[in-house]
């Protein structure tokens, strides 16, 4: 159960404050948290970020897509509920989440891949999303006609997949959770716990301040490991670097062309803003230090991928000083870790989204809420459980992306 209005008091050393649930992490998961948790009446929410504004992790870098399309029914059903929660953001917080439906997208090389596109895609209808359909080599050249077909056995598309604007929900949850009492506090990074003899958490400390909750909740997206640390709680969340390089602006792909995304290694484009956007995931291992030189190295390639599969970039000029990197919070089966954690029995995670946190940040703000009330979210996320890879019981799935 989650309790009443705290006060503030000013302690020797610094301030110390109560609320019923503190958020660490103010990004698109932990203003969502925030968000949902005021809307069902707890408005005595604080929320900490060592930024010194919104949008400085992972949600600032993200690109900004969408999709349902995904090998596993769990990531299905998060975006669904997400697709649904989207489509009513701007009216429940008054910021447009600019979801776009222009489709993703999936080449297949060859028939192996072509099946395991097929295999996911009876899943999905299962799971309701029949606008997911298989594209002949035809078809695919009216979706997408400026992609080259010389190494492409066929095709997944969904038209109701796309694009959304990570600042914008971002924002619009922060707008509106401010608007029900929550306070956030920005330049303030914990580094420190206390916890009771049971091991739950009596305290958290940022060099300003100390805070005291019934709830606490993990929202610090790639560096969720290092807070769950302070609490004593080991959280298998790793940084992985990834990559976008952007063109200059230009018209040669309508700004409508889906996520085109090539299977065989997983290279993607997309438009933005008037730019060609390029991502190609290296297999790096996390943790893999980046250098100048090899960022010059992976723009060289990315772009020699794009020019080999849409040939109209040829043309088109690489802006590398808008090239960038961002960091992706991978959890071990590449799927989100949401609920109590078991060795800190006030301490809730809402992290590992692998890549897709902001895609599914509304469903994982309304679930984690409604899990924090102690009621039925609409998903059930049982098997994203934080305990499920010390069970042996991680997801297994033919995820490619
Ligand atoms: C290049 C790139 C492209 C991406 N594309 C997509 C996409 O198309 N679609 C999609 O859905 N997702 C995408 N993602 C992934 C997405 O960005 C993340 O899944 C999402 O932003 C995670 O949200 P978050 O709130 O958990 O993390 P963040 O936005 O990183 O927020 C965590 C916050 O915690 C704060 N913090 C950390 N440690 C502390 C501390 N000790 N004390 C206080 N505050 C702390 C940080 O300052 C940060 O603001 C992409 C990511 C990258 C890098």
């Amino acid at each position: 159960m989650v309790n009443g209005t705290r006060a503030s008091d000013s302690i020797a050393g610094g301030v110390s404050s109560s609320a019923a649930v503190v958020i660490i992490g103010g990004g698109v998961i932990g203003a969502s948290i925030a968000y949902h948790l005021a809307l069902n009446g707890v408005r005595d929410v604080i929320v900490l970020d060592r930024a010194a504004a919104p949008g400085a992790g992972s949600t600032g870098k993200a690109t900004g897509g969408y999709r349902a399309q995904f090998a596993t029914a769990i990531n299905v059903r998060l975006s669904l509920l997400a697709r649904a929660k989207l489509i009513g953001f701007r009216e429940e917080t008054g910021v447009d989440p600019g979801y776009q439906p222009v489709g993703y997208l999936w080449l297949a090389a060859d028939n192996r891949q072509l099946e395991l596109l097929r295999e996911s895609q009876r899943m999905q209808h299962a799971e309701g999303l029949s606008e997911a359909v298989e594209l002949s080599l035809d078809d695919i050249a009216d979706v997408n006609p400026a992609i080259s077909l010389d190494r492409v056995a066929g095709a997944a598309f969904c038209s109701t997949d796309g694009y959304i604007r990570p600042l914008e929900i971002l924002r619009g949850y922060i707008e509106a959770a401010a608007r029900l009492g929550v306070r956030f506090v920005w330049n303030e990074e914990v580094i420190s716990a206390a916890l009771t003899q049971s091991g739950c958490l009596k305290q958290i400390s940022t060099a300003k301040a100390t805070y005291s909750a019934d709830h606490y909740v993990n929202a610090a997206g790639a560096w969720a490991a290092t807070v769950a640390s302070f609490a004593e709680v080991a959280l298998p969340v790793v940084p992985l670097r990834r990559q976008a390089a952007l063109s200059v602006p230009t018209n040669v792909l309508p700004a409508s062309m889906p996520m085109t995304i090539f299977m065989e290694d997983n290279f993607h484009m997309r438009i933005r803003d008037g730019r060609v956007l390029l991502c190609w995931p290296t297999p790096e291992p996390a943790g893999t230090p980046s250098s100048l030189r090899a960022d010059q190295l992976w723009i060289d390639e990315v772009t020699a991928k794009g020019h080999e599969r849409a040939p109209v970039l040829r043309n088109v000029e690489i802006d590398r000083a808008m090239c960038y990197a961002g960091l992706y919070e991978m959890s071990p089966d590449d799927h989100a870790i949401i609920g109590r954690s078991v060795e800190c029995e006030n301490l809730w995670l809402a992290n590992g989204s692998s890549g897709h946190g902001v895609m599914h940040s509304p469903a994982i703000g309304h679930i984690l809420s409604d899990l924090i009330f102690g009621r039925t979210p609409p998903v059930d996320v049982t098997q994203l459980r934080p305990s499920r890879f010390a069970e042996g019981a991680a997801i297994v799935s033919s995820e490619l992306i």
